[in-house]
């Protein structure tokens, strides 16, 4: 039997649209990065930079800092306004 792999939902606000988003996370590298003594280019480098933002997020959340999420959709704005 295969080993289930947990995961758990990460979700944000969006602060510019209010729409919710996140994504599904492995827990146990979830948790690495959370402890704080690995960067999450260390624990996630091959996945997608939106992805590596969510965790980002969460971390600031938790710990203190820039909390601000946004969503994929409102950061296309962004960049196409720019
Ligand atoms: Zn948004």
């Amino acid at each position: 039997m295969k080993a289930a792999i947990k995961e758990i939902f990460v979700q944000h606000w969006c602060k510019s649209c209010d729409r919710s988003f996140g994504t599904l996370v492995n827990i146990f590298k979830y948790n690495q990065y959370m402890k704080g003594d690995k960067s999450v280019m260390d624990v996630f480098p091959d996945e997608p930079a939106p992805f590596r933002e969510i965790l980002i997020q969460d971390y600031r959340r938790r710990n203190g800092g820039i909390y601000y999420p946004m969503c994929d959709e409102c950061w296309n704005k962004i960049e196409e306004e720019e």
